[in-house]
């Protein structure tokens, strides 16, 4: 049996919901948690026609990027689509769950997979910072490995392509346990020099409740020694937007035919052409003005994103050409890779993309 929070903690294991951005509202929205889910419709947006479709596909959750509950309800009348559509899910047992800027955010996320429309492998335009921290404890040398290792299976230790990353020095730790103590090593009211291991190793901040917890679990002492450090480093693999190169430069025309036929639209704004070959490209899924200097600064020939408006056309200054494909077709594709995603996870259950097509825009 598959429970919503099943769902939702595969979802978190991808974008977990500490990766979101302050102004937002991802996670679940309606439902309950312990509910079992019948299947999974996956779309951009919840609408009322999305909620329809979810009933007749017989699956009771969907998973939007964009939260329908954004700003928070103070009544639930029906007075506008939000409210409606969230009327309709709670009378038809409907479960809403929304991964948004987490998702953004997170690696392989939707900015990455704009870009992969274009072939493009590169990196992360703006990556996170401050959103690591280090831990170090002291053990003794015979539980050193059980109690890296139990950090690691935690989430401790993971840089880039690399996990299990840790750092040991030994010296002489000294300690003189009181009348009340249990000690693990030693007896009470004698100082006690035990040859021990430091251990440091680097851990994503939101995991820190579990990692500690893991860490006074697998340590063999009745009080652990440890400091937990915040840390200024990037973390280069989350973050907003990506960038990369085409494998060959190729004109400004080509370009902008490339875009029409990767991403099947006909329609488009961009700036002016600066007349230079396109080779590196920026990305941001969805509303991506915010990055258009990072893009720049970066040395993007041109930077793929939705949303972007006319003042802002300005600061291409020639030196970029700025391309706004829409908000929903630069986000579009990552209903493939959330239906991809947790198929892989939940083998032979229905996790559907959702046909119904919520561009609230249209081209005359
Ligand atoms: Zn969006």
């Amino acid at each position: 049996m598959i429970k919503v929070k099943d769902i939702a903690s595969a979802m978190e294991q991808w974008a977990p919901l500490a990766w979101q951005e302050s102004y937002d509202n991802a996670g679940l929205l309606v439902g309950d948690k312990n509910q079992e889910v019948s299947g999974i419709l996956v779309s951009l947006d919840c609408t009322e026609e999305v909620i329809e479709e979810a009933k007749a596909k017989n699956c009771n959750m969907i998973i939007a990027h964009h939260p329908i509950i954004f700003k928070g309800l103070k009544s639930l009348t029906g007075k506008n689509y939000v409210e409606k559509t969230v009327i309709s899910a709670i009378k038809n047992d409907i479960i809403l769950y929304a991964s948004h800027t987490n998702l953004d955010h997170a690696p392989k996320g939707v900015s990455y997979h704009l870009a992969q429309k274009f072939g493009i492998k590169g990196q992360v335009l703006s990556p996170v910072k401050e959103n690591l921290k280090k831990l170090s404890f002291f053990v003794p040398r015979e539980n050193a490995e059980s109690v890296r290792m139990a950090l690691n299976s935690a989430g401790a230790g993971q840089i880039g392509n690399y996990d299990n990353c840790s750092f040991t020095s030994e010296g002489i730790g000294r300690f003189t346990p009181n009348q009340e103590a249990n000690p693990h090593i030693g007896k009470a009211l004698k100082a006690e020099e035990v040859e021990e291991m430091k251990v440091e190793v680097i851990l994503p901040s939101h995991k820190e409740a579990e990692i500690l917890q893991t860490l006074f679990t697998a340590h063999p002492y009745e009080e652990v020694s440890y400091f937990i450090q915040k840390l200024d480093n990037t973390w280069n693999e989350v973050g907003a937007g990506y960038i990369g190169e085409l494998e060959k430069e190729i004109s400004e025309a080509d370009f902008l035919q490339m875009i029409k036929q990767k991403l099947g639209i006909q329609n488009f704004r961009h700036s002016p052409k600066t007349g230079k070959k396109i080779k590196k490209i920026a990305f941001c899924g969805g509303a991506g003005s915010f990055l258009i200097q990072k893009a720049k600064a970066a040395g993007a020939d041109a930077y793929i994103t939705g949303d972007i408006k006319y003042h802002e056309f300005f600061d291409a200054e020639n030196q970029i050409i700025l391309v706004d494909v829409g908000h929903y077709e630069s986000e579009v594709m990552i209903k493939d890779a959330i239906c991809e995603y947790l198929s892989n996870i939940f083998c032979n259950f229905a996790v559907l993309k959702s046909e119904t097509n919520t561009n609230p825009i249209n081209f005359a």
